[in-house]
């Protein structure tokens, strides 16, 4: 493929997000029933139904641009959903896989965190501010999601630290605390 512009890099990199996008929706209800702990059942349960906001958004950027959003696969996307898969297959504990969980959804997060700000940079740098302006508002979002993912893991992983739920000692921080790419 020839990419010999901005614009035309634009385009490929929304498709790949729309990719991205369209395969989260399919693995977090997967990831919903895997998953013990209630809060982070309801914390994947509010980012599916935003997803799939995202995912609108992305179609009204497509047809602003007269371009179908289809015809690319994020390859990366479909490796860590993967790796996901990969993890729900163990035979972990409850806690252990709770924190493994928020792991691949913190790796997820990054990767779309990551790519949306690209594409909201490319939108402003070709003039396109509603573009931007949505992509932004994406980004926010992932990076909102980001963070409560963080909050849940200081009581999940500790929880797996003791096995039984023990949250009292110690600081269990040990999901990702970036906060944006
Ligand atoms: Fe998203
Ligand atoms: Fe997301």
């Amino acid at each position: 493929m020839e990419l010999s512009s901005l614009q035309e890099l634009y385009i490929e990199e929304l498709k790949d997000l729309y990719s991205a996008e369209n395969q989260i929706i399919k693995a977090l209800p997967e990831m919903i029933k895997a998953a013990s702990s209630k809060q982070l059942q309801a914390g994947f349960g509010r980012h599916l139904e935003e997803t799939k906001t995202h995912v609108k958004r992305l179609e009204e950027i497509f047809d602003k641009l007269d371009t179908s959003p289809k015809g690319k696969k994020c390859k990366a996307m479909e490796g860590l959903l993967e790796e996901g898969e990969e993890l729900m297959e163990e035979d972990a504990s409850p806690e252990v896989l709770d924190a493994g969980l928020i792991a691949a959804a913190q790796k997820v997060e990054h990767y779309e965190i990551a790519s949306y700000g690209t594409v909201r940079t490319y939108a402003e740098l070709l003039g396109d501010q509603e573009a931007a302006q949505l992509l932004q508002e994406t980004l926010d979002e992932e990076d909102e999601t980001d963070k409560k993912l963080t909050e849940l893991a200081s009581n999940i992983n500790l929880e797996a630290v003791h096995g039984d739920g023990g949250r009292r000692s110690g600081d269990g921080r040990g999901g990702s605390r970036r906060r944006s790419a």
